[in-house]
Parts: C-alpha cells; sequence; structure tokens
C-alpha cells in the first residue's frame, strides 16, 4: 500500500503535494537531487513553482539545444499525437514521420550511415550497436576507453570506463579491454578478434576531452585493417552541440556505426544508430527479428526530431555554436579558472578544486538563477551547454557571472 492514498483517486491533483509524492513516492538516485520544481520551460528558461526564472545553462544535459518548447517541435508533437501514436512495434508498418526522419538524416550523412533503426535512449543505441557489431563480426571482443560514458544498461555498463559505476554490478559482459583515451597503444589493442571498438569523438561525462585527430584517424586506420567495426557514440556531441551536425565531421573520419540520441528528438525520448545497409543486414537474418522493439521510433518523437532538424538546419545554429565557444574562452579567464575545454557549445570549464566548483555551481544557482553542473566523472569541471538559440546578450552577462562566482569562491592564489 502507498503510504498516502489520494483523497479520490479520479483527481488529477497529486496526491499530498508535489514535494512529498516526489521524495517518497519517486525513486531516487541520490541522496541530494537538486530538487526544483518544474512548472514550465521556455527558451533558455526553466520557470519554477515559486515563479522563478533559471537559466538552463546545461540544455537539460546537452538536450534541449533549441531552447524548451520551440514552437515548430511543439507543434509537430501535437499534429501528431492527433494523427495516430504507437501503432505497431518497429519495422513493420510505414509511419511516416518515422521514413522522413530517416531519409532527412541519411540525406545529411555519409552514405555508408545511410540507414537509420531508431531507438528510446542513448543507451538502448548503444546496446543495438554493440550487439550488432557482434552479429556482423561474429566476434565478441571490444575496446573502449577509460573515462568514457555510453550509458547504463549492462551491455553500455560494460563499456563504459569508470570502475567505480561498472565494478558493483559485475559480472558484465566479458571480453572488454579499457584503454587511455587518445593513447597510440590503443592500435595494439585492435586485432582481428575485436567486433568493435566504442568511443566519443569528445568524451562528455568523463570531463569534455576532445579526441586527437591524429590518433583517431589511426584508430579508424586499424579498425579497417582488422575488419573491427568502429562505433562512434555522438549521443552528447551530436545535433549541432559542437558547431556540425556530428563531431566526426570535424575530424574527417567517418565511424561505421554511429549513435545519437539526446537532442535528436528535440525534447521527446528518441535515439537512433546509422550504418550501412550492409551491417545492418545482420538484424535482419538468422533468425528474422534478431533485434525489436515496441516504442523505438515512436511516431511522435520522430515528428518532434524531423520537427527539430529542419529548424535546426534552416536557421544557421550550428553556426550559433562557434560562437558560443569564442565568446565563452574569451570571457571565462582568471583566478580559479584553469581551462575552457572541448569544442562549440560542448564544453567545459576546468576549475582549480572541487571546492571550488561546488560553491560556484550553487552560488551560480541559488543567486543568480543559473544553472550549471559538473560531468558524471569529474568534480572539478563545470559543464556548459547552453541551448544554442542563447541571445548573445545573455550569454554575455550569464559567462561574466560565472566568472565572478568562480573567482569569488576560489581560493587566494
Ligand atoms: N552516451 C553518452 C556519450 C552520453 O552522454 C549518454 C548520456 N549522458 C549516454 C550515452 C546515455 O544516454 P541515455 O541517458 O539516453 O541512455
Amino acid at each position: 500500500m502507498p503510504a498516502e492514498l489520494p483523497h479520490n483517486p479520479e483527481s488529477p491533483e497529486v496526491p499530498g503535494d508535489d514535494l512529498q509524492a516526489f521524495y517518497r513516492h519517486v525513486a531516487q538516485t541520490s541522496d541530494a537531487p537538486m530538487g526544483l520544481e518544474i512548472e514550465s520551460a521556455y527558451g533558455v528558461f526553466l520557470c519554477t513553482r515559486d515563479g522563478r526564472e533559471i537559466i538552463d545553462f546545461i540544455s537539460g544535459i546537452a538536450v534541449s539545444s533549441l531552447g524548451h518548447g520551440h514552437p515548430e517541435v511543439v507543434r509537430a508533437v501535437q499534429e501528431q499525437a492527433a494523427r495516430h501514436m504507437h501503432v505497431m512495434v518497429y519495422g513493420e508498418f510505414i509511419q511516416r514521420p518515422q521514413s522522413a526522419l530517416a531519409a532527412r538524416l541519411a540525406s545529411l550523412l555519409p552514405d555508408s550511415l545511410g540507414r537509420i533503426y531508431f531507438v528510446n535512449s542513448g543507451t538502448e543505441a548503444n546496446e543495438a550497436a554493440l550487439k550488432l557489431a557482434k552479429k556482423y563480426t561474429g566476434r565478441h571482443r571490444f575496446v573502449a576507453f577509460w573515462d568514457g560514458y555510453h550509458g547504463d544498461t549492462q551491455g553500455s555498463l560494460s563499456v563504459t570506463g569508470r570502475d567505480v559505476y561498472r565494478i558493483p554490478y559485475e559480472p558484465l559482459l566479458p571480453d572488454v579491454t579499457f584503454c587511455d583515451f587518445n593513447d597510440p597503444s590503443v592500435l595494439e589493442l585492435i586485432t582481428d578478434e575485436v567486433a568493435a571498438v566504442i568511443l566519443e569523438p569528445i568524451q562528455g561525462e568523463g570531463g569534455i576531452i576532445a579526441a586527437d585527430p591524429d590518433w583517431l584517424a589511426a584508430v579508424r586506420r586499424r579498425c579497417t585493417e582488422t575488419g573491427t567495426l568502429l562505433i562512434f557514440d555522438e549521443i552528447q556531441s551530436g545535433f549541432g552541440r559542437t558547431g556540425r551536425l556530428f563531431a566526426f565531421e570535424h575530424y574527417n573520419v567517418v565511424p561505421d556505426i554511429l549513435t545519437m540520441a539526446k537532442a535528436m528528438g528535440g525534447g521527446m525520448p528518441l535515439g537512433g544508430l546509422a550504418s550501412s545497409s550492409e551491417i545492418f543486414r545482420a538484424f535482419m537474418y538468422d533468425p528474422p527479428l534478431n533485434h525489436v522493439t515496441t516504442f523505438g521510433g515512436h511516431p511522435v518523437s520522430c515528428a518532434a526530431a524531423d520537427a527539430a532538424l529542419r529548424v535546426l538546419m534552416r536557421e544557421g545554429y550550428m553556426e550559433r555554436a562557434s560562437e558560443i565557444e569564442l565568446l565563452t574562452r574569451k570571457i571565462l579567464r582568471g583566478k580559479g579558472i584553469v581551462e575552457v575545454r572541448g569544442r562549440g557549445a560542448m564544453l567545459g570549464l576546468q576549475l582549480v578544486d572541487a571546492d571550488t566548483t561546488r560553491k560556484a555551481v550553487a552560488h551560480c544557482l541559488n543567486e543568480h538563477g543559473i544553472l550549471l553542473g559538473w560531468t558524471l566523472h569529474s568534480n572539478t569541471l563545470v559543464r556548459l551547454a547552453p541551448p544554442l538559440i542563447i541571445d548573445r546578450a545573455l550569454l554575455e552577462q550569464t559567462l561574466m557571472i560565472i566568472r565572478d562566482a568562480v573567482s569569488m569562491m576560489a581560493p587566494a592564489s
């Protein structure tokens, strides 16, 4: 029995109050959730129940690139929900929003990534990519990287390079070898027994660490030599965040499988993996239907994604990512700041120590209504991932407040 039953089970009111319902009945993932009570959200702002407007400087963690509630995305959701929602499991029926999105994405990707398999989330995209690599190559070994993050389901967790998150759940997938990111010794680990190498071209949760271009090109060559598939996880770096549709475009290195999610759905849950027709045949035969999903590529999510992609390509928001980077690098200098890392609007602000980081982040939120956060694997790096639509004046003002907060909290040098 729940602790408190609603006075009237048919009432739309929250039984008890929101706070109680959240803290008592919603399963918690930490003992200190941020706990902002959200009433609504628009553009770069989150509106709380107590009337505050908070600048979302992390975009719901690299999701809301077009801001919250973009009118074209909202319209697409409403129209599609009214037309039809779920009608059949993945892959059987022709659903216009899904086909339109696949075709639009394919037109923006190299030919070898011209087929898309839709799922619901980032981790599911990686699960599918790992299975696809095993089935296609007939091998079962993987190479992954320390501090890489690929999701919390068991396959993705197996290739996530942080012991503290992985070890409590072992045994996971056997035969995963981890290597330091950007370390050339990985080339010796990539043999004709390895199904796939999985990496983020720019590690997100690991602290916004970009791959070295020569190293990435060498990894590509070695994978090709050994028949190993190269999987790029662009779940965080995709859809314009780094100034290109996908970060791999900065490198001129094309993966065999590209995984995506987060900003893809324009705020709706959606993920996908892109690869070639030849590789995807492994999902069609021996036996047929060997990788299916009920909700993957939900028509409402695909309609939202297609609208978001149209807006992104039309409005030049990707170019805004480079402006955001330039301004951030210009303003965020001084006491307590070690460096700004990353590319476009996928940036990390490396600070001197954890105490300064914690205090500066809290000060920005409590005193100035600016929402920042840190990355999962680092407590000294502030994540900067504003919506690409943020206007220049607000961006400038926000960055100056962040700079001053860090300077105030940093120890005297
Ligand atoms: N890969 C990367 C690079 C990510 O940043 C994330 C989410 N932080 C994931 C995978 C997992 O995505 P999801 O939370 O949608 O499962």
